[in-house]
């Protein structure tokens, strides 16, 4: 056996002894900022060691691989700090997740908030102590008798169900857990913590099994982004759009119909806005709105191909001519029954065959906003965000397969339109390419992910590749915006489809005469309004644009002398054309001014017995500007010139 490796690192090779610990080669990076290396990609301890000829790369503390070292050994430091804390508390898996980690423990009484504080204290001196973190191999057998002398019978349970006959343990100080690592080398990396909720989990998730006590907790590189993070947190919860809805006056829900807005008239001027801002654009970029079926049997969704990939999410219905009136929901069931459409492409396609095309007729915009319903499950249900009924800005464009590139070039320039409008900065593209299944011959597909790409380097969009993300039918354009929350949001796509026209047999008749099969591009660029409204509040914090504030302007009385005038002026900017209420109650100025705060009013307008006089108003800006007199017609002047989106 040679006594020495070859080690890679940014492209230069150099030769080290063999056991050479990968660390002692990764010199020149601050020990803070590294926390684990990478051998021929797989993520490992520093102190592992070479034994062959390999690639080495370091894995940095704000890396995604390098946080999930930093919270899954945070993880370990708060079962550490709870066992020394809590004696006869077992330990059993302690995974990272999004933004954090959980590890569940079966202590003698469940842990409540209460107890957080002091084993973040307790965290906070364990991981001061700089207790180094050392991997060791037993064989399995060994495990098992360790952990059973240690009473750490869950423990027992899964080294039972490894079928390797080596396990790794991680030990600090007197402490050790059963783990694949890697970890950090010293507790002393782990500087940025927070304990951040408890709960009742089950073992292995089953509910006939033992109620464990749950701890989250998250973790960062540095206290800075720890900060941020939390105070993110902070202000989703502030600004959820449920609780938003409500003391706003948007919208409810209600047990009645899980799943399904009840929009209240203030919504439904967020939503009609919306709407009418795409109907503006519609007409811009030649599309012509349509109106189909809510209703359809159950054969168009067979040949949609719906029945038999998503009948699953469809409310079905049954026929109502039939004697039975049975819901058959069996591969052949699309023979008999109704169904509600979650899609608007199958009747799409109905109207496109209407009528015979010509290629001089293509491209042919169809664009509808009618609901649709899915049949999501009740427990994934969450407010807006994931509806059982929605309406989209839905579009299907039947074109020639010489004129897709152009379309998709527009709906690019749409999308940002719109996200411009809605003032959202960052707007981020992916080209989805063939998945594993898929319909159609390889070139065909390199043929039309050359054009989505084509399409996205003509509008000098940067886009980043989803491999192997596309429908089975085609390649598509994925768009994501990101929100004041610094939250990621996939809201548009733009799909091209060779399937549906071959299932539904649409043609048109080309130049020489000859029947040909057009393409059809799906595209949705706010995607779900209601979601999209749901992102729109949290993102604002409900502090709109004019164009979409329900309410915008409220003008409040300062006293009893002064209502004929409140009610006057918000008279006159009613027929200017704006959204105006006057609070003519007699209340204190604090109490109105605060009232018209909650539910997010632009424009309060403030009148006394010296406006009344001199026919002018005081402005007082929802966000933030202090009031500002200026004669009635300034004021209108004003309101005019807030942006509206052409
Ligand atoms: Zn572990
Ligand atoms: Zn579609």
């Amino acid at each position: 056996m040679s006594s020495a490796v070859t080690v890679t690192l940014n492209g230069e090779s150099r030769v080290v002894p063999v056991g050479t610990i990968v660390r002692d080669v990764l010199n020149g990076i601050p020990s803070r900022e590294l926390v684990a290396a990478r051998i021929d990609g797989k993520v490992v301890d520093l102190t592992r060691k070479l034994e062959h000829d390999a690639a080495v790369e370091p894995v940095l503390a704000d890396s995604p691989e390098g946080l999930e070292v930093i919270r899954h050994s945070t993880a370990h430091l708060m079962a550490m700090a709870v066992q020394s804390l809590y004696p006869g508390t077992q330990v059993t898996i302690g995974p990272v997740i999004e933004d954090g980690f959980f590890y569940d423990f079966a202590p003698p009484a469940p842990f409540t908030v209460e107890d957080l504080p002091k084993i973040e204290a307790k965290m906070r001196e364990l991981a001061k102590a700089d207790h180094k973190i050392q991997r060791t191999e037993v064989a399995r057998e060994d495990a098992i008798r360790k952990f059973s002398a240690m009473g750490e019978k869950y423990k027992v349970e899964i080294i039972q169900g490894i079928a390797d006959d080596h396990v790794s343990i991680y030990s600090q100080g007197d402490w050790m857990d059963l783990c694949r690592g890697p970890h950090v080398p010293s507790t002393r990396y782990l500087k940025a913590f927070k304990l951040t909720g408890v709960a009742g989990a089950y073992w292995r998730g089953d509910e006939h099994n033992a109620m464990l006590s749950r701890i989250y907790g998250t973790a960062f590189a540095g206290k800075e982004a720890l900060e941020e993070h939390l105070k993110l947190v902070e202000l989703a919860r502030q600004r959820d759009h449920r609780k938003l809805g409500r003391e706003m006056g948007l919208y409810i829900f209600d047990p009645i119909s899980p799943g399904s807005p009840f929009y209240l008239p203030k919504g439904v001027i967020i939503f009609n806005a919306l709407i009418d801002y795409m109907r503006r654009l519609y007409r811009r970029y030649g599309y012509d709105e349509v109106v189909t079926p809510l209703l359809f049997k159950n054969e168009l969704f067979n040949t949609s191909g719906h029945w038999e990939n998503f009948r699953e999410n469809m409310f079905l219905s049954p026929d109502p001519d039939s004697e039975t009136h049975a819901i058959d929901t069996g591969p052949d069931g699309w023979r008999h029954g109704y169904g509600l459409k979650p899609m608007n492409c199958p009747g799409h396609m109905f109207v496109y065959r209407a009528e015979k095309r010509s290629y001089r007729d293509l491209p042919l915009r169809f664009a509808e906003f009618s609901r649709l319903h899915r049949a999501e499950r009740s427990g994934t249900l969450h407010g807006l965000m994931r509806v059982r009924a929605m309406s989209q800005d839905d579009a299907h464009i039947f074109c020639r397969e010489d004129q897709i590139e152009d379309e998709i070039a527009l709906n690019l320039q749409m999308v940002r339109d719109v996200y411009g409008a809605l003032g959202f900065e960052r707007v981020e593209f992916k080209l989805a390419t063939m998945p594993e299944q898929h319909l159609g011959a390889a070139e065909q597909w390199q043929m039309t992910e050359a054009m989505l790409g084509n399409a996205m380097k003509r509008n000098e969009i940067a886009f980043e590749i989803n491999p192997k993300e596309g429908a089975f039918y085609g390649p598509k354009i994925e768009i994501y915006v990101s929100d004041a929350l610094k939250r990621k949001w996939q809201v548009a796509t733009i799909q091209l489809d060779y399937n549906a026209p071959e299932r539904f047999d649409l043609t048109y008749t080309n130049r020489a005469g000859a029947e040909e099969r057009p393409v059809v591009i799906h595209r949705a660029i706010l995607g779900s309004l209601e979601r999209f409204i749901g992102v729109l509040i949290e993102h604002t914090g409900g502090v709109l644009p004019l164009w979409l504030a329900p309410e915008q302007v409220r003008v409040l009385s300062l006293s009893e002398k002064v209502e004929a005038y409140a009610n006057e002026v918000a008279a006159l900017l009613k027929r200017e054309g704006f959204r105006a209420h006057a609070d003519i109650r007699n209340e204190k100025l604090g109490f109105k001014v605060r009232e018209a705060e909650m539910a997010k009013v632009p424009y309060m307008i403030v009148v006394g017995e010296r406006e009344a006089a001199d026919r002018s108003v005081s402005v007082r800006l929802l966000r933030g500007a202090k009031s500002n007199a200026m004669p009635l017609a300034a004021l209108v002047e004003q309101l005019k010139k807030e942006p509206v989106p052409a």
